[in-house]
């Protein structure tokens, strides 16, 4: 396919491929299993997946499970899953944990070479000697151990012999550096915590930041794209890569080829790009579960949470937020995208794809009155008004059928075109309705509404044409489906929920209106799909059958969103 884009990073991977540094590109989206994928993440799978594609390389899919404890293969499983769904496929699968036993040779190497020790420092000691932004670190009394007892301890780390927290291996690099990361990071720590992949293989852990740059290395990853907030941990990203040298170093990844993983390392070049910030919306995986944890929402799935798996079951589409990544560019810079931003492009996604079907939401009915009695016939109806090869369908239409309550006014306010007492409005493909009478029960509600038919009004006829001002939706009350509609609105009342500078807290702008649950009738072409179908509900928005809930004989319908912006700002 052409390739399209011109941001930075491209330009990149294109220069490295015109002057032959690379002859292919490699790519990866590196995940870490303690949750599920939020709408942030999409911007790291398109650019990861996507330049991948689009310059014939490969995109790995890692899971960077270096935490145990916090990590669960019930999130991997997702975390496959949704990136599938976004529309990408990976070249290979792979773990950071299929790498420790390299991290472990990798570590006794820099050991070896005298840039790493053993320190005894526990962490508050080892924060106070950091020292600050302004003030110098001083060096562990520990830094100076021998090569010799520095494996020594390490080699006893790993078997085991000391306590969670009493030893760590540390980085040996410059304890004045200006640049914190740079101050003697932490490369090891002792977790006795079995692991979801290796058991109780390991007492020790690599860190972070030691863990991914070898990861990329011993995949052949030739650009590893991050986001912003890692920009100051790239110095020790290179520093990892270039003192363990991987690729002149076979011995070190050798149990990897004895274990069947094709490797080639290489040398990867880590380029950062601003993060997919929107308003409305939480993209950090600690708060995620905590609405989950908490009860906010019924799950991570919740058409509320702006989740993959939650916008997924929301009726958003892969297209729609693959255009919202594309829209929305690739930079260095730092913002906020609105909303309304997302919303516009699912629009748009949907305004092209999904059929038309009619349904009412919140059902006044209306009778036919100079129709006889039982009157049935079915209406042939356009499934999409600008797509032809959408088809036609069947829709029942009877003497009493149900429409949308508030397309009735009794006392309507001033512009108001729909019906009316003594008022009249077009049924959509039916013709033109008079109201007649006006039914109410002994407390005054209005139950049902008496109309004429102007038969000279009907489809085909020339009297077709007589313009009324509005035109309004409805179903068949004798062959309507009832259906559950789930309602949604935005899960924060504030743009900025992040933003505690109110002296709230984020859990505070929970809207406790964000789900409404309606019962309404469906035209019977809408109720007979399948999970995860998608409609537009003509005048009331997009709508998607539940995946989790919906059967044909019970539907369960979620809106996406509505037609126009409507949010009340
Ligand atoms: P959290 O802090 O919520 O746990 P994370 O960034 O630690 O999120 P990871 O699983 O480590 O989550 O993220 C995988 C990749 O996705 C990382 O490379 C990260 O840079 C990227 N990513 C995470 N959030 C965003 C975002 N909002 N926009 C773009 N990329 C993101
Ligand atoms: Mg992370
Ligand atoms: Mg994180």
């Amino acid at each position: 396919p052409a390739v399209q884009h011109q941001d930075f990073i491209r330009q990149i991977v294109r220069d490295d491929l015109a002057s032959g540094k690379h002859v292919a590109i490699h790519t990866r989206f590196p995940p870490e299993p303690n949750g599920y994928l939020h709408i942030g993440h999409a911007k790291a799978i398109c650019l990861s997946f996507g330049i991948a594609r689009e310059f014939s390389g490969w995109c790995n899919l890692r899971l960077d499970d270096t935490n145990p404890g916090k990590e669960d293969p019930e999130f991997v499983e997702g975390i496959k899953d949704d990136v599938r769904w976004l529309g990408f496929e990976w070249h290979e699968l792979r773990h950071a944990s299929d790498y420790f036993e390299v991290f472990y040779r990798a570590a006794c190497k820099l050991i070896e070479d005298g840039v790493a020790y053993v320190d005894d420092l526990n962490a508050e000691e080892m924060r106070e000697y950091r020292g600050t932004l302004t003030a110098a670190g001083r060096n562990s009394p520990h830094r100076d151990r021998s090569v010799e007892e520095n494996l020594d301890l390490f080699r006893r780390m790993r078997a085991g012999e000391f306590a969670d927290g009493s030893k760590t291996l540390r980085a040996k690099i410059d304890m004045a550096a200006g640049n914190m990361n740079m101050r003697d990071p932490a490369i090891y720590r002792i977790r006795k915590i079995a692991h979801q992949n290796t058991g109780d293989a390991w007492p020790i852990y690599p860190m972070y930041d030691y863990a991914h740059s070898l990861s990329d290395a011993l995949e052949g990853i030739t650009h590893s794209l991050c986001t912003l907030e890692f920009e100051d941990h790239r110095p020790l990203y290179d520093w990892c890569v270039d003192k363990v040298d991987l690729p002149n170093h076979p011995e070190l990844w050798q149990p990897l080829l004895d274990a069947g993983l094709p490797t080639q390392p290489a040398k990867p070049r880590q380029i950062e790009f601003s993060r997919l910030n929107l308003s409305y919306c939480i993209t950090s995986k600690r708060k995620l579960a905590q609405l989950v944890a908490d009860h906010y929402v019924d799950g991570w799935d919740d058409p509320r949470m702006n989740t993959l798996r939650g916008l997924r079951r929301r009726g958003f589409t892969p297209a729609g937020l693959r255009l919202l990544i594309d829209r929305v560019g690739v930079s260095k810079q730092n913002s906020v995208i609105d909303y309304a931003v997302l919303e516009g492009c699912i629009r748009e996604d949907l305004d092209a794809t999904a059929a038309r079907r009619m349904a009412v939401l919140e059902p006044l009915k209306l009778v036919l009155t100079n129709l006889p009695e039982g009157h049935e016939e079915t209406l042939s109806f356009p499934n999409h008004p600008k797509d032809e090869s959408f088809g036609t369908r069947d829709v029942p239409f009877s003497r009493e059928v149900w429409i949308e309550r508030e397309d009735f006014a009794e006392v309507p306010p001033k512009g108001f075109h729909r019906l009316k007492p003594e008022g009249e409005v077009r049924l959509r493909g039916v013709g033109i309705v008079k109201c007649e009478q006006v039914i109410k029960d002994a407390d005054g509600n209005v139950v049902e509404l008496h109309c004429t038919l102007d038969p000279e009004t009907r489809s085909g006829l020339p009297g077709a044409d007589r313009k009324v001002k509005g035109t309004i939706h409805w179903v068949s009350a004798k062959r309507a489906v009832a259906a559950e509609v789930r309602v949604y609105d935005r899960l924060f009342s504030v743009a900025a929920p992040d933003s505690e500078d109110d002296g709230k807290t984020w859990l505070d702008h929970v809207n406790p209106e964000a789900k409404r649950v309606l019962r309404g009738w469906l035209e019977p072409a809408a109720a007979d799909v399948a999970p995860e179908q998608r409609f537009q509900f003509e005048r009331l928005g997009y709508f998607v059958a539940d995946r989790v809930d919906h059967r044909a004989d019970a539907p369960v319908f979620n809106r996406t969103v509505t037609l126009r912006d409507t949010w009340a700002r």
